[in-house]
């Protein structure tokens, strides 16, 4: 209904003729999915939840034009129950960390002036007039960044690896094709903020000596897709892409690639097949894209939050950036809560706190109060962690040591209700559906695994089942092709491992 809102808040403002008065800016994601439709008033700083059209009436009414607050549409603070005004008081923003997510929700991501004034395309500057390439890459080095789309791979050594090789053609890719379930980061940096995005690969062509620059995006993001476009035109129109970028000599454009729904193209090389105009299958690997990527030349290769983290590191300088997360995890973390929480959406977080504060404090809790079970992170290549380790740190190595994985950011919480096994079949039917088929293990062994976990589910569960799935899922995570075979098990693993009682019962009931 968010469209039908700021139309009426537009009708309200010309009727009142207040233009004079208030301008109505339409921004990104602010990321509070479940209070929405929302909206802020500036310079106030006051946060409106659950609007409707009549709401966007009384806003301009009372708020614009006589200067008082609309109590009944402020955010209630979970304790006292009292409204609160102040976006910066309400605990759901208090607690973040945004610097992925800085202007999503604060400016108008069709107007690149207005990302310009959020200091945008200021740490490019600084990259190509007063920076080397190697010191470019020693700034991400230093900042501990690590590859955000799941595998956490340190990205100033991809880049380091990237600008070393040798070759008179280089490329950049974003990965912006999103598919785990209940993931929606990427979109909505894209959506809200795709200045930085285009910012971020700009700064790594001059780091690692590419010319092109390709974002891959799914088509089910069509608002994503033609607001990048939108942008990618306006920086051309700038000078700041294309040829002989603020005068510096350092020449890069970029396009967009459409993927066409296939979760496969997620995976590295898979997107780079695709990219090339082939069906998108992954290869083998090595040769790493660093060495042999698009059109077997260096490519660097990481996703739209990575990228949309480097104008921060280049601007506030790495250490500033290191001093946030832990000690192997720096920085801060996008995650999409979903499920059994009260307070789903889109949070950024300093990487390293634990998952409690995430789902209590920031979370606002378990719908109606219910007891937590377990989260589902990382995906359908991800682990769940369940509530005897609600305090673990939500960083890379915490997160592996369960059998879970921080993934690209999607956390879905689950009640005491959600039958576990059912969960990982739900997971593994995803991946069997979108498995490409090019090797036996993933292609043959999912099938296998799916039919076990149905069967259980179905009350027909036999004896050794339990053994023949984790069996299966070892030899299936040791020698599929790619990331998606190699992960496809984790969810059923991940369950077992913490929940192997519920698959005994079905298995049990049966007989
Ligand atoms: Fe395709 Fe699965 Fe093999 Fe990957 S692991 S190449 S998705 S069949």
């Amino acid at each position: 209904g968010a469209l039908e809102i700021c139309k009426a808040f537009k009708n309200y403002i010309e009727e009142n003729e207040l233009s004079h008065k208030a301008t109505l800016v339409e921004t990104g994601c602010m990321g509070p999915c479940a209070a929405g439709p929302v909206a802020k008033i500036m310079p106030d700083n006051v946060f409106y939840q659950g609007i409707t059209v009549e709401d966007a009436k009384t806003i301009v009414k009372e708020h614009i034009m006589k200067g008082n607050v609309v109590s009944h549409l402020l955010h209630k603070d979970a304790a006292s129950g009292k409204p609160v005004a102040d976006v910066d008081e309400i605990e759901y923003f208090k607690r973040q960390k945004k610097l992925v997510l800085r202007n999503c929700g604060n400016i108008d991501p069709l107007k690149i002036n207005e990302y310009i004034a959020a200091k945008g395309y200021k740490a490019l500057a600084k990259a190509i007039t007063s920076m080397s390439s190697e010191d470019v890459v020693n700034s991400i080095l230093e900042s501990g960044l690590r590859g955000r789309g799941g595998g956490g791979f340190p990205t100033g050594l991809k880049w380091k690896f990237t600008r070393e090789a040798e070759s008179d053609t280089k490329s950049v890719v974003c990965n912006a094709d999103e598919g785990d379930p209940g993931a929606f980061m990427d979109r909505s940096v894209l959506e809200g903020d795709p200045h930085s995005v285009i910012e971020g690969m700009a700064i790594a062509g001059y780091a690692v000596g590419a010319q092109r620059g390709y974002v891959y995006c799914r088509a089910e993001y069509p608002v994503a897709i033609e607001r990048l476009q939108k942008a990618i035109n306006q920086a051309r129109q700038t000078g700041l892409l294309g040829e002989n970028i603020l005068g510096s000599g350092f020449s890069f454009d970029l396009e967009i690639r459409m993927g066409s729904g296939a979760f496969v193209c997620g995976e590295e090389t898979a997107l780079m097949t695709s990219i090339e105009g082939n069906r998108g299958e992954p290869r083998p690997r090595p040769p790493f894209p660093a060495i042999k990527g698009l059109w077997g030349k260096p490519t660097l290769l990481n996703n739209v939050e990575t990228f949309a983290s480097v104008p921060v590191i280049i601007l506030d300088g790495a250490e500033s950036y290191a001093q946030l997360g832990t000690e192997k995890s720096k920085g801060t973390k996008v995650f999409a809560l979903a499920g059994a929480v009260n307070n789903t959406g889109l949070v950024e977080v300093p990487i390293g706190i634990s998952l409690g504060e995430l789902l209590y404090d920031i979370g606002g809790g378990i719908v109606d109060g219910k007891p937590f079970k377990a989260a589902q992170l990382g995906g359908p290549s991800g682990g769940c962690i369940p509530k005897e380790h609600l305090n673990v740190a939500l960083d890379y190595e915490s997160l592996n040591e369960l059998g879970a994985i921080m993934g690209s950011g999607g956390l879905i919480v689950m009640d005491e209700e959600s039958c576990m096994v059912d969960v990982a079949r739900f997971f593994l039917e995803f991946v069997q559906e979108e498995s490409c088929g090019k090797c036996t293990p993933c292609r043959v062994g999912t099938k296998r695994l799916l039919e076990i976990l149905e069967r259980i589910c179905d009350g027909k569960g036999k004896e050794g089942d339990i053994e023949r799935l984790i069996s299966l899922g070892e030899q299936i995570k040791e020698t599929a092709l790619c990331g998606l075979g190699k992960t496809a098990a984790n969810p059923v693993l991940s369950t077992i491992r913490h929940f192997r009682v519920e698959y005994e019962e079905h298995i049990r009931e049966h007989k």
